[in-house]
């Protein structure tokens, strides 16, 4: 391999010599940093393009369109250079992305992200830490603690308080139920389910949550072995937030049957419209028979960041457990949620020490695989430490007070019209609607909206979600882009008039 007799044998040379010669150029390290600084432009300039190109939220491109592109593909078989490769992932994808940061893109709950957390992610992944020891991250660990101790205080708990960042709102939720299922099994039960598994009393534990709530809450209660039956649903009233005579008298009801309610669910900003529950009640309640109170608020944290509407919140601080989506309204890039606790204690419900990992003897160490489901664990906290360093929380909650304000005036348009109903006026930023104008000829308004919905798709022009309520389909408008105003979403109703009608003409 070494070729050059005049060659020095020094350690150092050898080594230097080897790397030169040998294919591992492509390793992430010190001599290979010129490789790093080229891949890294030529993926950026990639993105630059996806801006400037992509004109409309989606392409329209389906599934069928775009599979055969993959059939020729040999993955034993690499392309040549970085060009090449972004160019054959620009046709296969870039090209057909779904914008989030499209003003016209108002479909689900996926905010448009700012360059802080971007700029941070870049760091993630090169530097690769992983969050679960100490040992593997550092100030890491310290720069994630300091931003759970900031979201904690946020939401209003006291020193005792903890957490740690997730993957999701589906996992915060689960380790909120799980701290639940495993907290009063050892509290009434004297049963330490971590060590025992599940008491035979567990077919028999209740959850209660508004049927609003997010399914999680359902597919989280069957992994923990409770099954989707231990979750009861309790109505919403007329602006879909929980109903707390009805969580009473179920909580009662469950209680003579002769089951165990364990947790309720408060969910603070509902996916379908963004409506915030009764906290301070549900929190009283849950006192009142002694639940564990859990907060799902992935979409309403954004709150946290409001001055002005911050007051929605309130009864949060009642809460055992929160959960926050920080990829949902904070404008953060997937993935980056946490899971907080009034009381770090609880954690040592799930704790399990390795002695390969965090031997129980290193217990004063900050070691947050003692608190995490995950073991291996990115650094999303380092987007949210960018974001809070370079924007601040005011000019953060801006965006925030933006979308909500827009919702409002755009619930105005919907209400005024009068060829739309709309279902729902938001806490937060999602609209439930519907097309359904003054017709002679019967006409399914479900069957239309649900032809609106797959038309615009199609398109791809402007993006919406849709959603069924009480059996009927509706389109619905997730608004998280500050960027979207009146104007586009008056334009997204004439697109949707236009499908709508012509579902009329053909039917
Ligand atoms: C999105 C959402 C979740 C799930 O969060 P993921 O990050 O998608 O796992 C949970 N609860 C509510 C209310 C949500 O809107």
């Amino acid at each position: 391999m070494i070729a050059n007799s005049n060659v020095n044998y020094e350690h150092e040379d050898v080594l230097a010599a080897l790397a030169a010669n040998t294919p591992f150029d492509d390793i992430f390290y010190e001599d290979s940093s010129d490789e790093y600084i080229k891949a890294i432009g030529l993926a950026s300039r990639s993105v630059v393009s996806f801006l400037h190109n992509n004109k409309k939220p989606f392409s329209g491109v389906s599934p069928a369109q775009l599979r055969p592109q993959f059939e020729s593909i040999d993955l034993n078989e690499p392309l040549p250079d970085y060009e090449t490769v972004i160019s054959e992932v620009e046709q296969l994808y870039t090209k057909h992305a779904i914008a989030f940061h499209h003003p016209k893109y108002v479909a689900h709950l996926n905010c448009p992200v700012v360059i802080p957390a971007i700029a941070a992610e870049v760091m993630i992944s090169a530097i690769n830490s992983s969050l679960d020891t100490w040992d593997q991250s550092a100030g890491g660990t310290l720069i994630e603690q300091k931003l759970i101790n900031w979201t904690t205080s946020a939401i209003g708990f006291g020193s005792q308080a903890d957490g740690i960042f997730t993957s999701g709102g589906s996992q915060s939720n689960l380790m909120g139920l799980l701290l639940a299922r495993d907290h009063f099994s050892i509290a009434h039960l004297g049963h330490n389910i971590k060590e025992n598994g599940l008491p035979a009393e567990a077919s028999r534990f209740r959850i209660f949550v508004s049927e609003a709530g997010h399914f999680s809450i359902q597919k989280n209660a069957a992994i923990l072995g409770l099954g989707e039956k231990s979750v009861i649903s309790i109505r919403t009233d007329r602006s879909f937030r929980m109903n707390t005579v009805l969580l009473e008298d179920a909580i009662r009801r469950e209680i003579e049957l002769g089951n165990i309610p364990i947790a309720v669910v408060a969910t603070a900003g509902t996916t379908d419209f963004g409506n915030i529950d009764p906290m301070t009640e549900i929190g009283n309640l849950a006192a009142k028979y002694k639940l564990w109170f859990h907060v799902d608020a992935a979409y309403g944290c954004g709150l946290l960041l409001s001055d002005k509407h911050g007051h929605l919140l309130r009864g949060i601080e009642l809460a055992n457990s929160v959960t926050t989506d920080y990829h949902k309204a904070f404008f953060q890039p997937v993935s980056s949620s946490a899971f907080l606790v009034n009381d770090k204690r609880y954690f040592g419900l799930i704790t399990h020490y390795a002695d390969y990992l965090n031997p129980k003897s290193q217990d004063d160490i900050p070691n947050q695989v003692n608190k995490s489901i995950q073991t291996t664990r990115r650094f999303d906290a380092l987007k949210l430490w960018f974001t809070l360093r370079i924007m601040g929380r005011e000019k953060l909650g801006t965006y925030i007070d933006k979308v909500i304000e827009t919702a409002a005036q755009v619930a105005v348009i919907l209400d005024e019209h009068p060829d739309f109903d709309l279902l729902n006026h938001s806490d937060l930023s999602a609209l439930v609607f519907r097309y359904n104008p003054f017709l002679i000829k019967p006409v399914s308004a479900t069957k239309m909206n649900q032809f609106i919905k797959a038309k615009m798709l199609q398109q791809g022009d402007a993006l919406v979600a849709g959603t069924k309520v009480n059996g009927a389909f509706y389109l619905k408008f997730t608004l998280l882009n500050p960027l979207t105003t009146t104007t586009h979403i008056k334009n997204i109703l004439l697109t949707i008039k236009k499908h709508g009608n012509d579902y009329i003409e053909n039917n």
